[in-house]
């Protein structure tokens, strides 16, 4: 990557020795890294970078990870990063849930404390001449424009499900949302540029609504995403370009939107740090599961975890735990504090006896090194809610996946999953109304085990290579050319919502 030395920065006109960018990221785990990933790539090619901090998540990534969370490896980058931490009116124990209502109160008063760093960050002689701002972030646009400054949107997701969201009001002025009536989400809509044809059950959970969409807020957030995103002078995918091109150019060229793929942003700081960027963690790794992946014989763990955000029902895990246990599969089985349903213990989430039963066989631990985890020959496949950082991981990895997903726009991502890419397969079969033990067993036998799971397991090995490949070619590409553009000023000034 080029480095800025001695050049002026976006265009700024202040003669300041590199450009200067400021990310804000939402203080989730699965937005934390890619943000903390990008950081790194950008500060290694020569950018200023300043990293907002949540509160929150600063309290719990500094008791963790101690003093290197507020300041990443500056040794090694040829900056080094400013965090700046900004209020967040939440709390910072780690074992409270974060409520979605929080959350989103939580990202109004972040935007106030971010107002207030740019008012003085603009006074500085190094002033920002960009923002990267959280695709789930609804007032980036607003701020940009306040301070004059080009901003882009990370978009922590395919380009693909994002196209399926930002399609959704041709999809009401069509009719097929909202979706009620017999065999509503089972409609295929085989119009959509550069996508192939998928149902309205993948359209993404948030905007897939069974009611008025006028007095839907979350719709209307989502819209307002979508629509403010034509505004952004770019959208970086933490995705890669080889897997989506069509949708890809079919956003450039049909929908108008300023399409860069960077990702996978893990890879691509790994690349350019020659350090792993995983430097954010809002609970603690247990790395014994490392030694216990070392007992186990090649690809035969079935490696289990929902992400950092789902929280299943109890009678969800009591079904999955008693098809594991009929599959007599060997398992990996990630079980956060906080998604214990209430309940004192694993122990006493799962059912009884489980845990002693499966002892010889199981490891159960309350937060995993993903990475490292998915890296490890015993692995044989992803059992996963299908958050988008887990997809691009696994993929990464050329694990395949079993998908369960339960939120956001998870589903979205199976049907790419299963469909498109035919890297997985999909747990529950969409005519069955619930889980049970004998879907749950079947499901993940054929993964492990059978000519389906196969073949799933050698098309998400070629992926891996098709990543490995764009980590070196297309993304790399987008990034030395993002680079540049900071260095140049070739950047788009905010403008007027129309
Ligand atoms: N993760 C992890 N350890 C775990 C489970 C998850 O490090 O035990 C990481 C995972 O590598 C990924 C993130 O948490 O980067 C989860 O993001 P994803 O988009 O998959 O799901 P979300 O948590 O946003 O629903």
């Amino acid at each position: 990557m080029t480095s800025s030395s001695g050049e002026s920065g976006c265009g700024n006109g202040s003669g300041a020795a590199s450009p200067h960018v400021v990310l804000v990221p939402l203080p989730v785990q699965g937005h934390l890294n890619p943000f903390s990933s990008l950081a790194h790539c950008l500060a290694a090619s020569g950018i200023s970078v300043t990293l907002v901090r949540a509160a929150r998540a600063n309290a719990i990534v500094s008791e963790i990870q101690g003093s290197a969370a507020s300041s990443p490896l500056p040794h090694i980058l040829a900056r080094p990063i400013r965090v700046e931490v900004v209020p967040d009116g939440m709390t910072s124990d780690p074992k409270q849930p974060l409520n979605p209502n929080k959350v989103r109160e939580s990202i109004e008063i972040i935007g106030k404390g971010v107002d207030g760093l740019l008012e003085k960050l603009m006074r500085e002689k190094d002033a920002p001449c960009c923002l990267i701002i959280d695709h789930l972030i609804g007032w980036g646009h607003d701020i940009a424009l306040k301070y004059g400054l080009p901003w882009m949107m990370l978009w922590m997701g395919s380009a693909s499900a994002f196209s399926v969201g930002f399609h959704v009001p041709e999809l009401v002025s069509r009719g097929y949302i909202p979706a009620v009536g017999e065999g509503a989400k089972d409609r295929m809509i085989d119009f959509v540029p550069g996508l192939s044809p998928f149902s309205v059950r993948d359209v993404p959970k948030p905007v897939r609504i069974e009611e008025d969409t006028k007095a839907n807020p979350f719709f209307q957030f989502f819209m307002s995403i979508y629509y403010k995103a034509k505004y952004a002078d770019r959208i970086l995918f933490d995705s890669v370009y080889d897997l989506e091109s069509s949708v890809a150019e079919a956003l450039r060229e049909e929908a108008g939107f300023s399409v860069c793929h960077v990702g996978p942003l893990f890879m691509m700081s790994s690349q350019t740090s020659k350090s792993s960027a995983r430097t954010v963690n809002l609970l603690q790794e247990d790395d014994s599961c490392l030694s216990w992946l070392d007992k186990q014989q090649e690809s035969s763990v079935l490696y289990i975890s929902f992400g950092s955000v789902v929280t299943l029902e109890y009678d969800v895990i009591s079904e999955l735990a008693s098809g594991l246990e009929a599959s007599g599969l060997h398992f990996l089985w990630v079980i956060r504090p906080d998604a214990l349903s209430g309940k004192a213990s694993v122990e006493e989430l799962l059912p009884e006896g489980f845990i002693d039963r499966t002892h010889s066989r199981g490891c159960v631990i309350s937060w995993a090194p993903q990475l490292a985890v998915l890296a490890h020959p015993s692995i044989g496949a992803f059992l996963t809610h299908c958050g988008w950082n887990s997809v691009l991981e696994s993929l990464s990895h050329g694990v395949p996946m079993l998908g369960f997903p339960q939120q956001a726009e998870q589903n979205t991502n199976l049907k790419f999953i299963v469909h498109d890419w035919k890297v997985g397969l999909p747990l529950l079969q969409p005519n069955m109304q619930r889980i049970e033990l004998t879907y749950v067993q079947d499901a993940m036998t054929v993964i492990m085990k059978k000519d389906e799971g196969k073949e799933v397991r050698r098309n998400a090995l070629h992926f891996k290579k098709v990543i490995l490949n764009a980590c070196n070619g297309s993304s790399k590409s987008n990034l030395e050319k993002l680079v540049q553009d900071f260095i140049s000023g070739n950047l788009k000034a905010p403008a007027p919502l129309q």
